[in-house]
């Protein structure tokens, strides 16, 4: 026996693939008798970095989490009654540790393979049920990033519905009591666009002019609640649609949105049991009335049926629609914020429309205790309909007050000289109250029962809620702790995730999520601090996120990187912003147009739409690089208005172009930027640098090459990485002061998703430079050895210098259907009867599948995804040679649901052992899903978005 005498390092617990035999069976495979040979074939010597990566040597987990404690310690938590959009909640300790903290919800995939996602499609359905009955809209999403670019989505989705006469050019009013992120980021979006936005005091009426649509904040950031009827009927004679931002918390109370006559309503459910997590992730919500689901951007989950009929979820309308419709996509946000809105609506489940509406009164019988002691002490509250904020004028002393609550570990929000704001919360408690009060120089209030004099603090009578919501049984069954553990439970049972098999989707990178790297996330010093805190209490937060960007600047080699952007798709609009503030800062006004080849994600287009240019697209070549005669012609064609390229390296067809360096060139030759979508860098970190091959700018995916759990659909975190040239152009901080910089945001808050970068940062120290580079080329080891392995079964379409390929590949099924029509459809649900989730379907080629097993998975693993394809192609055979039909075929009945197998009257031309254990291994683990194939179409056709009538779900609450 040999002692190990080295401590284990944490590369060899992220890679899968470590042991020298397994590396020599798959270099033998591959015919390679290296792996750094393998290497310096595929990725080209063009485009290869000269020097190692100059990162810090390799942490262990122990030092790691040592070195996190000590930037945690570094932050300081208060009292958080900053509020402008932001509140401390009481995350229920069982959804925490089962949901927020749980690989089987946080490593799961978006639900695009809806019979394994049954559970996530659930939760999400709640979640929609929940916001449509708070808001008394009848659709809402799964959804979206926060709540600033939620209400740039709602401002957009006006501008693309209200078919008015002359509503086009009109403009968009936004109420001056809009949190000031919200403003700043509508203010971005429209810049861009060229749409004219005025904000005004909509208390006192409409300004005068042609008005698009306007939004409005229930509670304004000022506390004041209004009732809204009235401007809003004003706004709709006018002929302009209406936006509410409204506040979950307050709509238990209030009036909803839907009983005012808005046609939208967005916000945030963070304070639905989320933590303040420096500013995200947390998710925001939009619902829309009647007549406008088909536009409602981001994803929405359906009610549909499965192959017996049976009630299934599925993802409606829009899923992938940046896909089909590209440029002409309602919006470009994919990666949303899926795992935050389950946190939020078990909360809703947990705590139910009582419970909600207990602590709304609660919430509010504070703020009421806290106005009340404040006025009888002579100190003037601005508004005094108020749900949970109130603005206090103190002339003069503002600062003082501010700085006197801070000492006593209270934050409060400095307005201005005169006026201080004050939002309380969930977790406020009487003796908060009276310090706050203290802060003031008042004397304390009553004990939260006696609300004060008379009736001078009271929400408005005309603005009082008086129907019902969360009336479903969901909301109103799973009370004690033991039953909600149970659902959380039963719903992640139905699902598949990293926790139980590889998902070796193309494109997305799903890698191991170390335990190590999540820890931090949840931990007080990190997760408890408000995003507008004082610079002074974010002492550690600051320096995680400054070395975070450092250490991404060597990695990509670019000069500059901004975390705002909250997932891949902001972080291209924000690299396009960058490039047209770039152009513009030259007089080149004329650049706009935006060339894009045709393999792109779909979020390449609609991003360069928002980012107001035109989109042209470039052909691929029949070795699926770019067609370098279209480039040229293209680029000849509009020369003088060339804005930008955006190419993803190596492109979604899973190879390294030799010629990058080439087509960079004749761009940049041509007056164009080079936009590299950099969701790709799994293939790259420790080989080759985009900031060195010829872009200009990058976004990266850190939910896919950084571990950020994918969440069922996200967090995600998009970082914006430039070269010196266009660093003044990055995105600005809705909140600084003037002079930093002369962007505007792309988020509402300054560093985006800051709450999970803890994990990238974690990731990166436990790697070093050495180990991502071993990462790097044992992803592209693994994916070479699939494809040498399924090439025989499935052909690799395209392939590099070797003929290999880089860190994916494409398996084209094309002929096999023409042969026997079994699609690439039929093979992704039959490899869930083998307990897989399925690779990338039909992107960036219809009738194919993209495989990327990634680094983390080891031999044994990627061995029974090969024999499950092998067994696939041997099933697809037995179609073509008739020993059974299609129709009646292991391939188009999948996948098996239990009860589907377990029938008295099989009549199928295939055993029930075949369709349940196609491979030996299956009877011992073996996953059934809960649903068979589900329908898509007809899901469509009749759009069911909110929690099903009671009938249909009543055996669920029965026993
Ligand atoms: C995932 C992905 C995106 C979009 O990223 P999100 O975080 O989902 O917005 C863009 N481009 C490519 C190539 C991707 O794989």
């Amino acid at each position: 026996m040999t002692i190990l005498s080295q401590p284990t390092v944490f590369a060899d617990r992220h890679i899968g693939a470590r042991r020298d035999a397994d590396i020599a069976h798959m270099l033998k495979a591959v015919g390679y008798d290296s792996v750094d040979s393998l290497v310096d074939t595929a990725v080209p010597d063009s485009i290869r970095q000269a020097t190692p990566l100059a990162l810090q040597p390799a942490l262990s987990e122990v030092e790691v989490l040592a070195e996190l404690r000590g930037l945690a310690a570094k932050n300081k938590t208060a009292v958080q009654l900053i509020g402008q959009g932001y509140y401390d909640t009481v995350t229920p300790a069982v959804i925490r540790r089962n949901i927020l903290e749980s690989p089987a919800w946080y490593t799961a995939y978006t639900p695009y393979q809806p019979e394994i996602s049954q559970g996530r499609l659930e939760a999400l359905l709640n979640f929609q049920t929940m916001v449509s009955d708070l808001t008394a809209l009848p659709v809402a999403n799964a959804s979206l990033l926060d709540e600033a670019t939620a209400v740039a989505e709602a401002v957009l989705l006006m501008r693309r519905a209200n078919k008015a006469k002359g509503a086009a050019d009109a403009k968009t009013v936004l109420d001056a009591d809009l949190l000031p992120q919200t403003i700043a980021v509508v203010r971005g979006r429209a810049e861009a666009l060229g749409f004219e936005v005025e904000v005004a005091d909509l208390a006192l009426g409409l300004p005068d002019g042609d008005i698009n649509g306007i939004v409005l904040q229930q509670p304004g950031v000022s506390g004041r609640v209004f009732n809204h009827a009235p401007v809003i009927a004003a706004a709709k004679e006018r002929g302009a649609l209406v936006t509410v931002a409204a506040d979950l918390l307050a709509l238990t109370v209030i009036t909803a949105p839907g009983e005012q006559g808005a046609d939208i309503a967005v916000g945030t459910a963070q304070r639905f049991g989320v933590p303040l997590f420096f500013g995200g992730p947390h998710a925001a919500y939009m619902a829309v009335r009647k007549g406008m689901e088909r536009s409602l951007p981001g994803r929405i989950v359906g009610v549909s049926a499965d192959s017996t009929g049976l009630p299934a979820y599925r993802l409606a309308l829009q899923t992938r629609e940046q896909h089909i419709r590209r440029e002409k996509a309602t919006s470009n946000i994919c990666t949303a914020q899926a795992l935050l809105a389950i946190v939020a609506s078990m909360y809703a489940v947990y705590h139910g429309p009582a419970g909600l509406k207990a602590i709304a009164e609660t919430v509010h019988g504070h703020a009421l205790t806290l106005a009340a002691a404040l006025q009888s002490s002579g100190i003037e509250v601005l508004h005094t309909s108020f749900f949970d904020t109130l603005t206090v004028r103190v002339p003069g002393r503002a600062g003082a007050v501010v700085e006197l609550a801070e000492r006593d570990g209270i934050n409060l929000r400095p307005i201005d000289a005169d006026h201080v704001g004050i939002s309380l919360d969930e977790t406020t408690t009487a003796d908060i109250v009276a310090r706050v009060a203290a802060a003031f120089g008042a004397a304390p209030a009553g004990d939260g029962t006696d609300h004060g004099t008379g009736a001078a603090f009271a929400l408005a009578a005309d603005t009082l809620r008086t129907s019902d919501y969360l009336s479903h049984p969901i909301f109103n069954t799973h009370r004690s702790e033991t039953q909600l553990l149970r659902y959380i439970r039963r719903l992640s049972d139905r699902d598949l995730a990293l926790d139980r098999t590889m998902i070796p989707l193309g494109s997305c990178t799903m890698k191991l999520n170390a335990t190590a790297e999540m820890e931090a996330i949840s931990w007080p010093g990190f997760a408890s601090i408000h995003p507008f805190a004082p610079d002074s209490q974010t002492v550690g937060w600051r320096e995680l996120i400054a070395g975070l960007e450092a250490d991404l600047c060597e990695i990509t080699g670019y000069d500059q990187v901004s975390l705002q952007p909250n997932a891949g798709s902001q972080g291209e609009l924000a690299g396009l912003l960058a490039i047209r503030g770039y152009h513009l800062s030259r007089g080149d006004v004329q650049r706009t147009i935006c060339l894009i080849p045709q393999s792109a994600h779909g979020t390449n287009a609609a991003s360069a739409v928002l980012a107001g240019m035109k989109v042209v697209v470039v052909g691929t070549a029949g070795d699926g690089a770019i067609d370098r005669a279209d480039l040229a012609a293209k680029i000849e064609a509009h020369k003088d208005q060339l804005a930008a390229i955006m190419i993803t390296y190596p492109s979604t067809h899973g190879v390294y172009d030799a010629d990058v360096r080439e087509v960079c060139e004749e761009v940049h030759a041509a007056g164009g930027q080079v936009y590299v979508d950099g969701a790709n860098l799994n293939a790259l970190v420790g080989l080759a640098q985009p900031g060195k091959f010829g872009g200009d700018v990058s976004h990266l995916n850190l939910h896919k090459t950084f571990c950020i759990p994918h969440g069922g659909g996200g967090p995600g975190v998009g970082p914006v990485a430039a070269k010196a040239h266009l660093a003044p152009f990055m995105p600005g901080d809705a909140n600084a002061a003037a002079g930093t910089g002369s962007m505007l945001p792309i988020s509402a808050s300054r560093f985006g998703s800051a709450g999970v970068l803890p994990i990238s940062w974690a990731y990166v120290k436990l790697m070093g430079g050495q180990g991502l580079t071993e990462a790097t080329k044992s992803a592209l080891l693994a994916a070479n050895y699939i494809a040498a392995q399924l090439d025989a079964h499935f052909p690799v379409l395209y392939t590099g210098a070797g003929e290999l390929v880089a860190h994916e590949c494409i398996l084209d099924l094309r002929e096999l259907t023409a042969k026997t029509g079994v699609t690439a459809e039929d093979v992704a649900k039959r490899l869930i009867d083998y307990g897989f989730h399925a690779p990338t379907l039909s992107f960036p080629v219809a009738g194919t599948l993209m495989v990327e097993p990634t680094e983390s998975e080891d031999l044994g693993e990627i061995n029974r995804f090969i024999t499950a394809m092998v067994s696939i192609r041997q099933e697809i055979d037995q179609v073509a040679d008739g020993a059974f039909t299609l129709a009646d075929s292991p391939l188009r009945n999948a996948p098996h649901t239990a009860a589907s197998l377990i029938t008295s009257d099989w009549d199928r031309g295939y055993p029930r052992e075949q369709g349940a254990f196609p491979v030996d291994s299956l009877r011992q683990d073996k996953y059934f899903p809960p649903v068979g194939r589900i329908d898509g179409a007809a899901g469509d056709r009749n759009l069911v978005c909110s929690c099903p009538p009671i009938e249909d779900f009543a055996a669920d609450f029965t026993n």
